[in-house]
């Protein structure tokens, strides 16, 4: 297409309508032609995000802080959110008319709470830019453009961006010679070895954890934990599945995850001392809920109505033991949480300061197809806003 200045805009092809997608969208069309590509509808995935109240960003305005939340991406980050980074993204929201506010936890959401009314807002400044509901099977280079192949036509374009998340089109990159990193699952429960059906829906509040892999130490977060059908769930584990994603773990050779319940030093023979008729499960509501409190007796075999007087020291020991390092062996992720993808096109081959591949000239990527992922709390949609703002861009 050639403008009244005789300039002619280029065609951009972005492959993805996802919340990178959209954004690279909003951008790119102010100087080209942009055509969204999606076999559904576009923005579909904003509406399950923070539980349908989509958490857009996390109030953390230092950009180089930022980026610690990233398990994996921290360094390409740095250029990124240079450009846009938090403030960026809630201005931007206020400009299409999605006011935000910060909850107690630094997660950021609309004003309306509501993921549907973000997606509404959003897909109404897109109405000038082409959709066509189709899956791009091929990305092609031509000499001096790219050849798209759908499921129902060709079409030719200057420029490409892929934006197709963690879940599909990584075959697209891969076909245009770009490396992927092996994709596993991040932000999600764990299933144990120990079974917790007894404790399910049991949840503890701010419970401190040492993360063990191989007899080495891989964090010491502190978060909440939940504990379900068949393992264990919540904040916490999001973040341990996170931080473990890349590691090799089986039933063979499992996480040990040790919990500290009481996160202070405590004199157990005391306070035994001082209530020498309390039967030992009321002693220890004090610290976790009941039901935890007689899963950790009957673990070390004892009655939960046994009075404080009547324990030996060893036993005591192994109770405060199952306080301090209540012992979890995570064998394998599951299928529910906030689900992002560990792994992706390899952040070497791409220039963060363009998000423009280096081995493709004309060929642009962001969002969750990178080997980029964050912690629960909004990160994850702010990389694809950041990413997709610097491709948009560029
Ligand atoms: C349940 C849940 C809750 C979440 N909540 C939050 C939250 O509150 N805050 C947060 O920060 N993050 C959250 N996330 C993570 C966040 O949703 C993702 O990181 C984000 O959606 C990634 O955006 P994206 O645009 O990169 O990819 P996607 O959202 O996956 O979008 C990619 C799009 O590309 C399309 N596509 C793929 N391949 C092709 C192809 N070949 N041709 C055409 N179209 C194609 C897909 O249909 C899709 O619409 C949540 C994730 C889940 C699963």
């Amino acid at each position: 297409m050639t403008s009244s200045t005789g300039f002619k805009s280029k065609s951009v092809a972005i492959v993805g309508a996802g919340p990178a997608g959209c954004m690279c969208a909003y951008f790119a069309s102010q100087n080209a032609q942009v055509t969204l590509f999606d076999f559904s509808k576009p923005l579909q995935t904003l509406l399950y995000t923070g539980g349908g109240r989509c958490n857009l960003a996390h109030a953390e305005y230092d950009f180089k802080e930022l980026a610690k939340f990233y398990p994996r991406g921290e360094k390409f980050l740095y250029s990124v959110f240079s450009r846009f980074s938090t403030c960026d993204t809630i201005e931007f929201f206020n400009s299409i008319g999605v006011n935000t506010y910060v909850q107690e936890d630094l997660r950021i959401f609309p004003i309306s709470n509501s993921a549907e009314d973000v997606r509404r807002k959003f897909l109404g400044e897109l109405s000038h830019c082409a959709f066509k509901k189709e899956k791009v099977l091929v990305v092609e280079k031509l000499e001096n453009n790219f050849r798209l192949k759908t499921e129902k036509n060709d079409y030719y374009f200057d420029e490409v961006v892929i934006a197709t998340g963690g879940h599909a089109g990584f075959l697209l990159a891969e076909n245009l010679g770009h490396k992927i990193i092996k994709p596993k699952p991040a932000l999600t429960g764990l299933i144990t070895a120990e079974n917790f059906k007894v404790l399910q829906g049991v949840s503890l509040k701010n419970v401190l954890a040492e993360v063990l892999f191989e007899n080495t130490l891989v964090a010491k977060i502190q978060d909440d934990i939940l504990f379900t059908h068949n393992g264990v769930s919540g904040p916490l584990t999001y973040q341990i599945s996170s931080l473990c994603a890349r590691l090799d773990y089986s039933d063979r050779n499992p996480i040990l995850i040790k919990l500290d319940f009481v996160k202070k030093e405590i004199d157990l023979q005391s306070m035994f001392n001082l209530n020498p008729k309390k039967d030992i499960k009321n002693l220890l509501v004090g610290f976790v809920p009941k039901s935890l409190a007689e899963y950790i007796l009957k673990l070390n075999r004892v009655n939960s109505e046994q009075k404080c007087c009547d324990i030996n020291g060893q036993t005591r020991d192994l109770i405060l033991k199952s306080l301090l390092e209540f012992k979890i062996t995570a064998i394998s992720t599951t299928k529910e949480g906030e689900v992002v993808t560990s792994g992706g096109v390899c952040l070497d081959e791409i220039d963060s300061k363009t998000m423009q591949s280096k081995l493709v000239e004309s060929l642009y990527f962001c969002g969750e197809v990178i080997d980029v992922d964050g912690f629960c709390g909004g990160f994850n949609l702010q990389n694809c806003w950041s990413t997709g703002f610097v491709s948009g861009n560029a």
